[in-house]
């Protein structure tokens, strides 16, 4: 058996063609288009991937695109009054941080400085909190991208055996929560069940099973269930190439569907980020706020 790909890209096109749409008409009623500031501190290889992404999809679909680079010494406070003055102007709809940040950055800091109305990722507590309570679109667009891919492969969560490996506040935690929205029993594993020696144990028992650690081939193939679904999130370089945390060749001759690396989940991010940066605007410029 040779699994199915779960292929990012061909949904990623959908989206953005109707987001192309969407903003040529509302500069045509308002006069305005969205923009999104995105900031980048030092130089990090993955970064520079999702960013070169971001830009391209923005600049594709008429999204105004402002990128600002502090340095890798950057203080809190240089981060901070960076954050203020883009929560200040007007013109900016939404603002991204990239991550991970150096040391001396506090990231729960950062995240609370973000306006929430600008907060595009959608990882302010107050965006955080009101997803838990039901708000329709939560969550970080990553999280939303594992989601919705897998909706559309129409693969059924209800009552499945869910396992995520990697417990961040921007993967892992968020995407949790809606595969538990979506009745799959869910457990979360991260550095402290791999020391316990018992990774391997949860990975075997997922029918559904999503990776964001960031470590090449962490999850070794032969763990995976026979016709479980996998995810694969991770993205690493590894011997010149790039690849996720799942050994993709042995994993994909017993999973019913997996993602590739690259191809997989991380077309879609971009798109996702773009439709909520566009809806974000939309309201906005209906409730007269902008
Ligand atoms: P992160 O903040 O570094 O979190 C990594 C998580 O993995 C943490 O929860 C950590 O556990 C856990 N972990 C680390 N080593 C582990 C081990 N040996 N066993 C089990 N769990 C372990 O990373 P992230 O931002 O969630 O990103 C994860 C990966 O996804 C990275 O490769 C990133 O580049 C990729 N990513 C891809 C996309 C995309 O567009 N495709 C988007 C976002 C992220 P503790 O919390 O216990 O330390």
């Amino acid at each position: 058996m040779s699994a199915t790909l779960l292929k990012g890209g061909p949904l990623a096109l959908r989206i953005l063609g109707s987001l192309r749409g969407e903003v040529a008409r509302l500069r045509k009623k308002y006069g305005k288009v969205p923009s999104l500031a995105n900031i980048r501190i030092g130089e990090n290889y993955s970064v520079s991937l999702y960013e070169k992404a971001q830009k391209k999809r923005a600049e594709d679909i008429g999204v105004e695109y402002r990128g600002y680079h502090l340095g890798e010494g950057a203080t809190q406070d240089q981060m901070e009054r960076l954050i203020q003055r883009l929560n200040r102007d007007r013109s900016i709809t939404g603002i991204l941080v990239q991550v991970p940040l150096p040391k001396q950055l506090d990231p729960k800091r950062t995240i609370y400085a973000i306006d929430p109305k600008k907060d595009v990722e959608g990882i302010h507590p107050e965006n955080l909190g009101e997803g838990i309570l039901g708000k329709e679109e939560y969550g970080s667009c990553t999280a939303i991208a594992i989601m919705e891919l897998l909706k559309s492969y129409r693969l059924n969560l209800y009552g499945k055996e869910a396992v995520i490996v990697g417990s961040s506040d921007v993967v892992g935690k968020p995407t949790s929560l809606m595969l538990v929205d979506s009745f799959a029993t869910t457990t979360i594993c991260h550095v402290a069940t791999t020391e316990r020696g018992n990774l391997e144990h949860h990975v075997r028992r997922a029918e559904i099973l999503v990776v964001a650690v960031g470590k090449p081939h962490l999850i070794k193939g032969n763990w995976v269930q026979k016709g479980a679904v996998v995810v694969d999130v991770g993205i690493n370089q590894f011997h010149g190439r790039l690849v996720g945390d799942v050994e993709f060749d042995q994993a994909k001759g017993r999973a019913s569907y997996i993602t590739p690396v690259p191809g997989g989940v991380g077309p879609l991010v971009p798109a996702i980020l773009m439709r909520k940066l566009v809806t974000n605007f939309r309201r906005r410029l209906e409730n007269h706020e902008l």
